[in-house]
């Protein structure tokens, strides 16, 4: 999977780079991104990548034409690609998004920084605006790498147990459920039984129960959109009855 982005700051990215499970990636060559630097195309002494806005007004806006060759230069390079701006006024990236952006084999992510960018260039080089949610970042690195940390482990061989992807929260159909490991004691609090048990049915059925549990206390607007199996709606009735008596 090949990555590509717009950004004032490559160097940021090492932080996925050269860490962690991506990190290992980017290492045995799985993933790969590309930088494209605004600032390599600046025509000016200082090689400022900043302007004032037309009409007045406080802060900065990235500098047009250098990000326009930029982004010109990635397009060149790569050939039918989609051209993604990380914005706060785009739409809401959820699980279900990041893997249906996995369909697309090229992308140019481009990073905002100051107050924004043109809006000819948004509306002339941009296909899609895609936000990590509702507050305001400096700068949409982190918006990208979070998209990308996001894509990247659902690349086959990234993570190299399938089964441990497909439990996640907003992957399967309700949340993660509790996890626990060494020591069975802490402070005298133990690791529910079952799950010392050995018996694979029973572990089952408890992480079933506890993953609707979980989801029906921490995120009743998921449950409410799905329809439940018979087995489904018995542990979601046992968990509710247990809760109760223990709130009692
Ligand atoms: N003035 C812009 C607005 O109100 O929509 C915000 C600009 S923000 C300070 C600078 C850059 O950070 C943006 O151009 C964008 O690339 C990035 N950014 C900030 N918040 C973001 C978010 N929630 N999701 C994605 N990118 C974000």
């Amino acid at each position: 999977m090949c990555f590509n982005v717009v950004t004032l700051f490559p160097e940021m990215f090492r932080a996925i780079t050269e860490y962690g499970i991506i990190g290992q990636a980017c290492k045995k060559k799985i993933i790969k991104i590309n930088f494209f630097n605004p600032r390599d195309f600046t025509n000016n002494k200082n090689k400022s990548v900043d302007d004032r806005p037309y009409g007045g007004g406080p802060g900065m806006i990235m500098s047009a034409i250098p990000l326009y060759m930029a982004i010109q230069k990635a397009k060149s390079i790569l050939k039918n690609t989609t051209v993604i701006y990380l914005s706060p006024q785009g739409i809401k990236l959820e699980q279900k998004k990041i893997q249906l952006l996995l369909n697309k084999k090229k992308i140019i992510f481009v990073c905002g920084r100051y107050k924004g960018i043109d809006q000819r260039i948004i509306d002339d080089q941009i296909d899609e605006e895609w936000s990590i949610g509702d507050y305001i970042l400096t700068g949409g690195e982190l918006a990208a790498m979070n998209v990308i940390d996001a894509m990247s482990r659902l690349v086959p061989g990234v993570i190299k147990k399938k089964e441990s992807i497909e439990e996640d929260s907003f992957t399967n159909r309700f949340l993660d459920y509790p996890n626990y490991t060494k020591p069975n004691n802490i402070n005298g609090m133990t690791v529910p039984s079952v799950l010392l048990s050995g018996h694979h049915k029973n572990i089952r059925l408890w992480r079933l129960k506890a993953s609707i549990g979980k989801t029906w206390i921490k995120r009743p607007d998921i449950l409410e959109k799905l329809s439940l199996t018979e087995e489904e709606n018995k542990l979601l009735n046992e968990f509710k009855s247990e809760f109760e008596k223990n709130i009692d």
